[in-house]
């Protein structure tokens, strides 16, 4: 169990934790409050060689594990859910799939760019009439001569009005099932026919664009189509098995973030002639969001390391996704409650934890899919 962290994994959340401290806590409410996707604070990242970390140095990333991704995740939700969601649909979401199904003139072509941060990149598996039910799409992709044509629409898609690429799951074989379904990767700066049509006002996270595309016979050459025609499916299940332990990260990120402004303010605010710490509810509650917090962390650096050995990990990454949302959305209402008044005011942090906490219960799988998954892990 990674309890102590390796040296090299410190370094990295230092670097990463000072960069989130002067560059993005300052702004964070306010590109909230302005709904501003911050393409600076990428570029930076960028710069620190942070768009690629779980991604092999031969194309670009950093080359380090899912624990030290999981890090960086954590330390960008402890000051900004909306810059962490980018990041990790970014990075598992658009990235990992090329590299773990892509030939190698794919990874030159679409994964350096990634890694590198020239741009950012979206992953395309919800529709408007299909969620937790995914493989349920309406998204088809034709085979004419040697080209792909695509039609559908795809919806909440993160990132999608910024993205270099975009993986876009369709139905290449209707009476095939699971084993009817692909990958293609999409430019959407360049391919004919693709349209952002509505980007989401949103509860939370309105600094990470959540959009509705449109694809109208958007013509693709076959080397776009990711991995082989079928595998579209089992790409789908691996890539959220990673997937989920980057929500978790997240979300711990955001307890993290919740705990240690309530914890701080507690001490500073005085009521009744002392310190609302010293008043046992509120000293509980905060000790409770330190257990929750703790609790999230472990699960997911347990999820992590398992993914790092090469185990499989769909029950450990559904529990921490599970565990670690439910903790954030939990730690954060909390910490408005011990700031009373002020934690219902936009001056002060803890009101955008809560808000952006909520999503972490329905990305990736809503809380009733996680148990759902659990469940059929643990042979229910
Ligand atoms: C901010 C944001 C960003 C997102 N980013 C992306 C992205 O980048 N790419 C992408 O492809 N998608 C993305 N999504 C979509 C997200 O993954 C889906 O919203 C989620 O999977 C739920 O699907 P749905 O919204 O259609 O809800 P539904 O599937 O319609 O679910 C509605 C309710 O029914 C429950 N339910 C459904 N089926 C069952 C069942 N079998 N048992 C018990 N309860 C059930 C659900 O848990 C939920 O409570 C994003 C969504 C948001 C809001």
């Amino acid at each position: 169990m990674p309890v102590e962290l390796p040296d090299e994994h410190r370094m990295i959340r230092e670097t990463v934790r000072d960069f989130c401290e002067t560059e993005i806590e300052p702004i964070a409410q306010e590109i909230e409050d302005e709904h501003r996707f911050p393409d600076e604070v990428f570029d930076q990242l960028a710069d620190l060689d942070m768009m690629g970390v779980p991604i092999t140095e031969s194309y670009g990333g950093l080359g380090g594990d899912t624990l030290m991704y999981a890090i960086v995740a954590e330390e960008l939700g402890r000051v900004s859910g909306a810059i962490g969601l980018s990041y990790v649909a970014h990075t598992s979401l658009a990235s990992k799939p090329i590299e773990l199904f892509g030939t190698s003139a794919q990874k030159e072509r679409w994964l350096r760019p990634l890694s590198e941060g020239e741009y950012l990149g979206g992953w395309a598996l919800t529709e408007p009439d299909s969620g937790s039910d995914a493989s349920d799409m309406e998204t088809t992709a034709e085979k004419e001569g040697d080209e792909w044509v695509l039609n559908g629409t795809k919806q909440f898609i993160t990132n999608a009005s910024e993205a270099g690429s975009i993986l876009v799951k369709a139905v290449t074989d209707p009476d095939a099932g699971y084993d009817g379904i692909s990958t293609f990767i999409v430019d959407p700066r360049e391919d004919d026919g693709f349209e952002v049509t509505t980007v989401w006002e949103k509860m939370g996270l309105n600094a990470s664009p959540t959009c509705e595309i449109r694809l109208e016979d958007v013509r693709l050459p076959e080397d776009r189509l990711l991995g082989e025609e079928g595998d579209g499916w089992e790409q789908t299940k691996k890539t959220l098995d990673g997937g989920r332990i980057s929500i978790a990260a997240l979300s711990t990120g955001l307890a993290q973030g919740a705990y240690e402004h309530a914890k701080a303010y507690s001490k500073e605010r005085e009521q009744f002639g002392q310190p609302i710490c010293e008043f046992d509810a509120i000293r509980d509650t905060i000790v409770d969001m330190y257990r929750k917090t703790e609790r999230a962390r472990l699960l997911t650096r347990l999820a992590a390391r398992k993914y790092d050995q090469g185990d499989p990990v769909t029950k450990e990454s559904a529990l921490a996704k599970l565990d670690a949302s439910e903790a954030a959305r939990e730690v954060a209402e909390d910490a408005v409650q011990v700031l009373g008044g002020y934690g219902y005011t936009t001056d002060f942090a803890p009101q955008r934890f809560y808000r952006d906490a909520k999503l972490m219960e329905i990305g990736e799988g809503t809380s009733e899919i996680q148990h759902l998954v659990i469940g059929r892990e643990l042979g229910l």
